[in-house]
Parts: C-alpha cells; sequence; structure tokens
C-alpha cells in the first residue's frame, strides 16, 4: 500500500523540512521525502498549492461516550475531528462513567477501533469519579493506556490532592492538566464577572478564580518538579503567571482555545447561551494577551475543548444552558484567519502549536515529520475560503459561536498512518 503526495508545500516546524516537496508513504510509514519521486504502483495526491504537514493534534476534546452519546459519540466525534484535520485527539475522562480505571481505559480504547481511525488517546481522571477527593492509581490507569491525567470540567479544589497526583503523575511521566477555576468564585455562573454580567445583571465567574488556580499549580509544580499542563487560559494575568514560572524553568505548560483569542464576553449579547463556556470569553485585553502569550511562546497549544451539547440544551435560557462549544471543525481554520493572515505568526509557529507541542507535552511519538514514522498528514489550502455552516459538521453539535462567519483555509486531506480519512468533497452524506 503506498501513496504519494506530489508537490505539497511541507512545513515542518520541528525539523525544518520546508519548501516543495514529495513525500511517498509505504505500509503506514513515511518512506521518502524528496523532490520529483516516483513510484509506479503509488495512489498519488496532488498537492499543488496545497500545505502539508504533520497530522493535527488536539490535546483536549470531550467525545461524550461512554454516556452522552446524544451529544457525541466516538464515531461522530472522530468523523468530526478527521474532518477538521486532526489525527490525533485526547478526550477528557470527564463521560459517565468518568475515565478512572484502567478497565475504562480499556473499554475506551477497545470503543475507539470501531471508529474511522483518528488515533484517540484517553485522559484518565485525577480523583475517583472526579470527585476531588480520591487519588485514581495513575500506575494503572498509565499501563492501560492513559497519556496524561485531567479532572477537566471540575477543577480539583482540593490543593493537597493536585500535589499528591503531581507526585504520582511525575513517577509516571505524564501530565497533570488541570482545569483551573476556584468553584466557589464561579459556581453555576454562566459569564464572565464585569460589564457583560453587569449589563445582564448576572452574577460572574471573576478571572481571578482561574488566576488562583493557574498560580496554584504553578507553585505545586515548581514544589513537586511535577509537570502541570493549564487547560484553556483565558485571561491576561494567567499568561503572565505562566510566563514567570517558566523563566525560572518549573515544568509547566499551557493551551488555550479559538475562541479565546478571537471573542470576547460581548458575544454573549449577541450570541447568548452559544457563547456560553468555561472559562467564560473575557474582555478585549485578555484577548489580546492571549495572541501576545501565543506569539511569545508562552502558550504551547493550540486545542479545541470541542465540547458539543444538544440543540435542546443550548436553546435554554443563558443561566441553565451547559457551557462548551464545539470546535474541531473549525479550529484549523479560525486559526489561520485569524493569526496567519492577520501576520500575527507564520504557518510554522502556528502549526508547531498543533502538532508538536501537544504531543510532546501528552509523550505520544505523534505531531512530528519523520523518516520511517507514523504517516499521519494533514493537507490543507491555507488561503481558500468557505463560510461556517453548522449543519454540516459531523459532529453531533452545533453548538459553535462560529456559524456564518467566513474562514479562510480548508482541510484538504487528513491521512491517518497513510490512509486517507478524509477528503474534501468526497463526503458520504
Ligand atoms: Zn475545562
Amino acid at each position: 500500500m503506498k501513496l504519494l503526495i506530489r508537490q505539497g508545500r511541507l512545513v515542518d516546524p520541528v525539523g525544518g523540512i520546508g519548501g516543495v516537496m514529495d513525500v511517498l508513504i509505504e505500509d503506514g510509514k513515511v518512506a521518502v521525502i524528496g523532490s520529483d519521486l516516483r513510484s509506479p504502483n503509488a495512489s498519488v495526491i496532488d498537492a499543488r498549492g496545497l500545505t502539508v504537514c504533520a497530522g493535527l493534534v488536539d490535546m483536549h476534546v470531550h467525545l461524550r461516550e461512554p454516556g452522552f452519546e446524544y451529544k457525541e459519540t466516538i464515531a461522530t466525534g472522530s468523523r468530526a475531528a478527521a474532518r477538521g484535520g486532526f489525527t490525533s485527539i485526547a478526550p477528557m475522562p470527564n463521560t459517565r462513567p468518568v475515565i478512572d480505571s484502567p478497565e475504562r481505559v480499556a473499554d475506551l480504547l477497545h470503543r475507539a477501533d470501531a471508529a474511522c481511525g483518528v488515533r484517540i488517546w484517553p485522559i484518565g481522571a485525577v480523583s475517583v469519579g472526579q470527585g476531588g477527593e480520591v487519588l485514581t492509581d495513575a500506575a494503572a490507569l498509565t499501563g492501560a493506556g492513559a497519556v496524561a491525567l485531567s479532572d477537566d470540567g471540575v477543577p480539583v479544589q482540593n490543593a493537597n490532592l493536585m500535589r499528591d497526583a503531581l507526585i504520582r503523575a511525575k513517577r509516571q511521566h505524564i501530565t497533570v492538566l488541570s482545569h483551573c477555576e476556584d468553584a466557589d468564585m464561579v459556581k453555576n455562573y454562566a459569564v464572565n464577572e464585569g460589564r457583560v454580567s453587569r449589563v445582564l445583571g448576572l452574577p460572574g465567574r471573576p478571572a481571578i478564580a482561574e488566576e488562583l488556580m493557574v498560580a496554584r499549580d504553578a507553585m505545586l509544580a515548581e514544589e513537586t518538579g511535577g509537570a502541570v499542563h493549564i487547560c484553556h487560559v483565558s485571561t491576561a494575568r494567567s499568561v503572565d503567571i505562566i510566563r514567570q514560572f517558566k523563566a525560572r524553568g518549573v515544568s509547566i505548560t499551557c493551551e488555550t482555545c479559538p475562541q479565546y483569542f478571537t471573542l470576547t464576553e460581548d458575544e454573549i449579547l449577541k450570541q447568548g447561551s452559544l457563547a456560553r463556556v468555561n472559562p467564560p470569553l473575557r474582555t478585549s485585553a485578555d484577548v489580546a494577551a492571549i495572541r501576545e502569550g501565543l506569539r511569545d511562546g508562552t502558550i504551547d497549544a493550540i486545542v479545541t475543548d470541542h465540547a458539543p451539547h444538544s440543540a435542546e440544551e443550548k436553546a435554554r435560557p443563558l443561566a441553565d444552558a451547559p457551557s462548551g462549544m464545539v470546535g474541531m471543525e473549525t479550529s484549523l481554520a479560525v486559526t489561520l484567519t485569524e493569526l496567519y493572515h492577520t501576520g500575527i505568526m507564520d504557518l510554522s509557529a502556528i502549526l508547531r502549536k498543533m502538532t508538536a507541542n501537544p504531543a510532546y507535552i501528552l509523550r505520544i511519538n505523534k505531531g512530528r515529520l519523520s523518516l520511517g514514522g507514523d504517516a499521519d498528514f494533514t493537507i490543507f489550502d491555507p488561503n481558500e475560503a468557505w463560510t461556517v455552516d453548522p449543519e454540516k459538521f459531523a459532529s453531533k453539535g452545533r453548538n459553535t459561536p462560529f456559524a456564518g462567519r467566513k474562514l479562510y483555509g480548508k482541510v484538504k486531506y487528513t491521512i491517518v498512518e497513510g490512509r486517507i480519512l478524509y477528503q474534501d468533497g468526497q463526503e458520504d452524506e
């Protein structure tokens, strides 16, 4: 089984291979990278005018299975990933049951076998049932295939538990991914605390609720030597804290999502529940600081926090609607539109945050081009314009604040281990 990707523009942030090249794939591995390759019996992808890069890695998604299959399944979420150019995704463990034992990790991987072939990397819970009281068995979870630990969705409130989790994760050479919000401060409030919450007469989630937890976890990482990764950074001061601890050599990394470098709290006034997300959309000063954090390298990864909900759930009033938005089918295009086409970052710097960096944080052997390595590729047109139509999503979730938006950058092929899982215009719908 051979596949030849011909004359694409290769972008390789790690190895620095660049320019128009051919890539020959054999038996699911990268066999040759070079010019004018010939392989008589290979299938050919004409990639002229297209960008070719290592397959995108999304280290923060919610697939909802088991337990909430009406929102999403591993099958529909995997197809959404493939449409978005993602070849590897890491689902958070806040399903029902929670992924908190080796048996549940194994069950998740077994279920993933029946999906389209996007590689699924389970994240195990920090605490049993995400209850925040009893630590899970990090060694057993890792042994079963978990690549990180997180109680995402339910912030770990108990500092001692987080401290112990970092110590145990360090022994397993894995990272703890932390959803940073102080539960007493944010309760179940729907929006950022500030101008918009005052306009609406609602209590809000203050920025300090995130920043206190970021500072706590950064200090715990420094003290324990364990690796902490801050999920979905949304405020200017969070970026500052992480920048300072990184400068001191602390083992801290972080991510943000397209919504946090694109949208402000004002979106709530226009889109209501569709713009409800945790942490909440913040101010324009925060958006500017997130962009600067991406540009200067403080923010390591761009993830989606893909969080599908049903139309009925998102139709509820703002105060009762669940938080979250889908993102896998728009992430690359929103990022290219907002960061590349604006000249803020070049393609290589952007792709590093969507490939090599998240793979490195999860310590998985993906996200970079290497001869003999897995042939995971994303091929896209960085300039093609399209308009977001949620009805065309493969995800069951249509809850995006980007509906109707014109974006630049379209995924053309998603290839996992030499198999084409998605090809633009070839959908079986
Ligand atoms: Zn979260």
